[in-house]
């Protein structure tokens, strides 16, 4: 496995490797790795040649500096993860490498960027793409791996190669779970276990709400009840410091993330909540055309 730290080496080395026929699977990611970025890479491998991690958290995304100092940080742990997944290049740049200062250009998002988590965070999605559209530029032709866990992200992340006409192909990777529900992200660690219990309140609120869905209710509005009532219920009883302060649960439109007001095909149930001062995102697919 090879540690590499500046971008024009990484981008020399992407080069060759494609001059050598071999093609790159690149996964993204701000270190803290879990299970599921194992789950990432695990599909890198099964599709490309030679698989590139690249650990970098990204200041740009952060509206929080308070949040940006917590962000949980062990570049010794995820080299020896990424050693046993058996990655052939991880890519670690320093702040500075990555966003050379003065800082001049950043890359704007629209529509798409300012609802949901980009309206609880403004700025996030520009910081996102920005570093994103680096990352392609350093990579080039390759296939790039994202979890359905940021599902924003996600649909935003497509949008960009799309318009901007990036030779990469993106690959969505489905949420990665705890047997408890909790879907894996590397924010659980700042939680202590009174607050991990609470968290199991997003994903109770989204299978019953998608529960609700396959019992055949189409209001956008009574799923988003029942989704409200369900993370209300799991949050009784616990200590302040546990509490779980929801910030939004909503159905959108799977492609648009647009709400409907009547559900009539493929939609995807959104929670966001605070548990004490970590902010945990979580969604799930429900299907408007069955039962
Ligand atoms: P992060 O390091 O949190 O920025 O995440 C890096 C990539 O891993 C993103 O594409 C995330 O969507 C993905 N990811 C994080 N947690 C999960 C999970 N539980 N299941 C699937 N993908 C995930």
């Amino acid at each position: 496995m090879r540690l590499i730290k500046h971008p024009a080496e990484f981008r020399n080395l992407c080069e060759q490797i494609r001059g050598e026929r071999r093609s790159i699977g690149l996964v993204p990611t701000m270190g803290a790795l879990h299970g599921g970025h194992g789950e990432l890479i695990k599909n890198a491998h099964s599709q490309n040649d030679v698989v590139a991690v690249s650990i970098f958290v990204n200041p740009l995304q952060f509206d929080n500096l308070a949040d940006l100092e917590k962000y949980p940080r062990n570049l010794e742990t995820d080299l020896s993860f990424c050693s046993d997944a058996g990655v052939d290049i991880v890519f670690a740049p320093g702040q500075n490498d990555m966003h050379p200062e003065p800082i001049l250009f950043e890359v704007k998002v629209r529509e798409m960027g300012d609802i949901l988590e980009g309206a609880s965070r403004p700025g996030h999605f520009a910081g996102v793409v920005t570093v994103v559209t680096k990352l392609f530029i350093l990579t080039g032709r390759c296939k790039a791996y994202f979890g359905e866990k940021d599902f924003q992200q996600l649909a935003i992340v497509g949008r960009l190669v799309e318009e901007l006409h990036f030779p990469v192909e993106i690959v969505p990777v489905p949420v990665v779970r705890e047997p408890s529900g909790l879907a894996l992200s590397s924010r659980n660690e700042r939680l202590n276990q009174s607050q991990r219990r609470a968290a199991l309140a997003l994903s109770r609120g989204l299978y019953a709400g998608r529960d609700v869905v396959n019992k055949g209710e189409r209001s956008s509005y009574e799923v988003e009840s029942v989704m409200v009532r369900e993370v209300e219920r799991m949050s009784e009883g616990l200590p302040n410091s546990s509490a779980v302060v929801l910030d939004y649960a909503l159905v959108v439109d799977s492609q648009t993330l647009v709400r409907p007001d009547r559900i009539s095909g493929p939609v995807r149930l959104l929670i966001a909540a605070k548990v004490g001062d970590v902010r945990l995102i979580d969604n799930m697919g429900a299907n408007g055309d069955q039962g």
